[in-house]
């Protein structure tokens, strides 16, 4: 953790609330390595936390109120804790306060406290610092207020919040990983219940690099939801063929290949890219535990290919930004990473290469788009945590 953070935020802290912080909390952002569209079909994903994060300074205030301010946004937003209801106007407040609505609904008895927040994950790139904010919010209560929450209840309350009071239909595994992530590991989770593995990733030769396109997404919705539908259809359609089927996470892919015939173009198409990318998760994980990143980045290299081809949602300057860093010697693998439209991408590559890929990439991004994209390079770090 970067100290000089902690010492500017507690200055702060000290300097506008006139007093000395009690707490510490922190929250990372994170990226999936592999695994993507799998979560609302039941399957598996493998994102691993990165080295920016958002992080609180609080201490408890002896009034019935929340004192929310943010040094990113330079304001402060105060709140009655008997009075939590959204409202626009109250803008990146709504995610603390949305954590505390959800935990007071679930009959946590919240008490009152001055916040102050922090953050370096770059906002709305995809790197899910909405989830990190939930996260490290629920913490910050839970310590503030002596509750006792259930781990497995916080991505819960968090996906809630996040769900429910901003109106964002995310999956889970933002505020699962955030929550759960293990330093130099990957955390391999089964989205239908919610099982999970931390398992080692460190491979003191590579990084990870990951490359905002600064594309607004706004494709994003309409397809995400699109693509949901097209799943269901699949699964209508092969359940007359295939028993016991619930989500595209049952079918194997012998199945799949047995009866995809059946199934309309499109829909066939998108089938058939969640259950290769859920065995290519399995294969990714089994590949991680056999230290053999070789094969692991030829898996990321045909996630990508297949969202362009068979799901269709990545876009040219994803495209673009991918097939530059594949070219570049050291590279073992490179794909979109997110729902698509846009966002990051992610790359595995060997540490002597770093410079030479953020060369290139930059180059190639330019000039193509006049666009100086930005660059992350993180290992896999630790989740949610009191400082
Ligand atoms: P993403 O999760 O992809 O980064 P979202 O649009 O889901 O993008 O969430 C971004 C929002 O989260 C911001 O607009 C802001 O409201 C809130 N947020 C993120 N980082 C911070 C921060 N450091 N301080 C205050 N609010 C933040
Ligand atoms: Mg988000």
């Amino acid at each position: 953790m970067d100290n000089k953070r902690i010492k500017n935020l507690k200055k702060n802290f000290k300097d506008i609330y006139k007093k000395n912080c009690s707490y510490v909390f922190e929250a990372p952002g994170r990226v999936n390595l592999i695994g993507e569209h799998t979560d609302y079909n039941g399957g598996f994903v493998l994102p691993i936390a990165i080295d920016r994060s958002i992080l609180i300074a609080a201490k408890p205030n002896n009034e019935n109120i929340l004192r929310l301010h943010s040094l990113d946004f330079n304001n402060t937003i105060t709140c009655n804790l008997d009075k939590i209801k959204y409202d626009s106007k109250n803008g990146w407040a709504n995610y603390p306060l949305g954590v505390a609505k959800i935990l007071q609904d679930k009959g946590y008895i919240l008490k009152g406290a001055d916040l102050m927040f922090e953050g370096t994950i770059p906002r709305g790139s995809g790197l899910s610092s909405s989830a990190a904010i939930e996260v490290v919010s629920c913490i910050a209560y839970e310590e503030i207020s002596k509750l006792k929450i259930d781990k497995k209840q916080i991505p819960v309350i968090c996906q809630k919040a996040e769900n429910d009071f901003i109106g964002v239909k995310c999956g889970i595994m933002d505020q699962f990983v955030i929550t759960n992530a293990k330093k130099n590991s990957a955390l391999f989770l089964d989205c239908r219940n919610l099982k999970y593995e931390n398992i080692t990733f460190s491979d003191e030769d590579v990084s990870i690099v990951i490359v905002d396109t600064k594309l607004e997404r706004k494709l994003v919705n309409s397809a995400y939801n699109e693509r949901r539908q097209q799943c269901e259809d699949g699964v209508k359609i092969l359940k007359r063929y295939i028993k016991g089927i619930k989500l595209l996470r049952d079918v194997k892919v012998a199945d799949f290949e047995k009866y995809k015939s059946k199934l309309p173009l499109i829909v066939r198409k998108r089938c058939e890219h969640v259950i290769y990318e859920n065995q290519r998760v399995l294969d990714a994980v089994r590949y991680l535990k056999t230290k053999n990143i070789n094969d692991f980045g030829k898996l990321m290299n045909e996630s990508h290919d297949s969202l362009k081809n068979l799901y269709e949602v990545s876009c040219k300057q994803l495209d673009t930004l991918v097939y530059s860093a594949r070219k570049v010697k050291g590279v073992l693998g490179s794909r979109m990473t997110g729902a698509g439209f846009g966002g990051c991408t992610v790359t595995l590559v060997k540490n002597e290469s770093i410079n030479g890929l953020v060369i290139k990439m930059t180059e190639k991004y330019i000039s193509k788009y006049n666009i100086n994209p930005n660059f992350y390079i993180s290992q896999a770090e630790n989740g949610a945590r009191k400082i």
